[in-house]
């Protein structure tokens, strides 16, 4: 019935005659929901058929476990069936409002990319993400995790603490956050805060209760920052939202440093976010000795929002940091290929 291997195609919306991509590595529900088109959901496993959606052309590769024989040539399952090259054209309403970007985010699982390991289950404090033993994981293991949107508060801390990229977000998905990382080296030489245009770059990632003392500090609102350092400021859903590949994404596009900026211990808006991700500059910043980077050019700062001076004071202490530390080869490299 279904191959295991993904290969991309494209998906046609009828409605609107939109085309999207749909990579190897999504699934037509996480393009759909990126794109505006809420599709209804449940177990996201080709179980339930609550996603179930007409299509009206294309080879499809079904993967469910619900639909019937009869069902299939009409109707596929998004959440896990493909299309086995080519195009597909979906028979879908427009989005209500296709401008506007869907406003509640939930996480989504990729049930047979599960390997069942419980991290989500262990980092969710909202009892969102479980384990269902009825479903099927990676190679075919019994169990994989599923969330429950009603309690899902899209805070992301399950997406990034997933081993295997089983869980992504329906918006602020892992590529939001890379192309917010990369929008930095990618602007025009002219732009104040670009990557590899000034002898020292810091990307800072902010949750959004520190989002508007960050920006201001950035932005040089603050008479307390000293440094003049090119900042880049690239916005989360909560600081655990950032995980270790973002981290050194950062570098690998020339960061001479990197900062994560979160609330105070016990103030996490997401109850634990905060912490996490603090391992996990921890474990960077190992990485970081280990690759001949220096642990010092990457750290996390808890603030209080509105402390300016707080925030200002981190900063220059990256920057001095980084500063005696010099550029990074690899922020040379990013110079280069702008
Ligand atoms: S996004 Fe947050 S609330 Fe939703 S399942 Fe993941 S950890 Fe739980
Ligand atoms: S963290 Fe990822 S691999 Fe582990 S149980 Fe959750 S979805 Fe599955």
């Amino acid at each position: 019935m279904s191959s295991t291997e993904n290969t991309s195609f494209n998906i046609r919306v009828s409605s609107t005659d939109e085309v999207f991509e749909v990579p190897e590595n999504r699934t037509i529900l996480h393009v759909l929901y990126e794109n505006g088109y809420e599709v209804p959901l449940d177990c996201s496993n080709g179980r339930c058929g609550t996603c179930r959606t007409r299509y009206l052309s294309g080879e499809i590769d079904h993967r469910d476990t619900v639909l019937e024989d009869s069902e299939r040539s009409e109707f596929l399952t998004v959440c896990v069936s493909r299309a086995t090259g080519g195009e597909l054209v979906l028979d879908l309403e427009p989005p209500v409002d296709s401008a506007q970007p869907i406003t509640r985010p939930i996480a989504v699982v990729n049930a047979p990319v599960c390997v069942a390991c419980l991290n989500c289950v262990r980092f969710c404090t909202f009892g969102a993400a479980k384990i269902d033993s009825g479903l099927m994981g990676v190679g075919g293991i019994q169990g994989a995790a599923i969330v429950d949107k009603d309690l899902c508060t899209g805070c992301g801390l399950c997406a990034a603490a997933c081993p295997t990229g089983a869980i992504e977000m329906n918006v602020n998905t892992h590529d939001v956050v890379i192309d917010a990382i990369d929008q930095f080296s990618s602007g025009p030489a002219s732009q104040q805060n670009q990557l590899s245009k000034t002898p020292n770059s810091l990307v800072i990632f902010t949750c959004p209760q520190s989002r508007q003392t960050t920006q201001e500090v950035c932005a040089g609102d603050s008479p307390t920052k000293k440094t003049d350092a090119a900042t880049h400021v690239v916005e989360v859903p909560c600081s655990g939202r950032v995980d270790t590949l973002q981290l050194m994404h950062a570098f690998e596009k020339g960061a001479d440093g990197v900062m994560v900026v979160g609330c105070q211990p016990g103030e996490c808006y997401f109850n634990t976010g905060n912490l996490h991700v603090k391992q996990r500059v921890d474990r960077v910043s190992q990485w970081l000795d280990k690759c001949g980077l220096h642990h010092d050019r990457v750290m996390m700062t808890h603030i209080t929002p509105g402390d300016h001076k707080g925030l200002a004071n981190a900063i220059d202490s990256l920057d001095e940091k980084t500063q005696a530390l010099g550029l990074t080869p690899l922020h040379q490299v990013a110079a280069d290929r702008t």
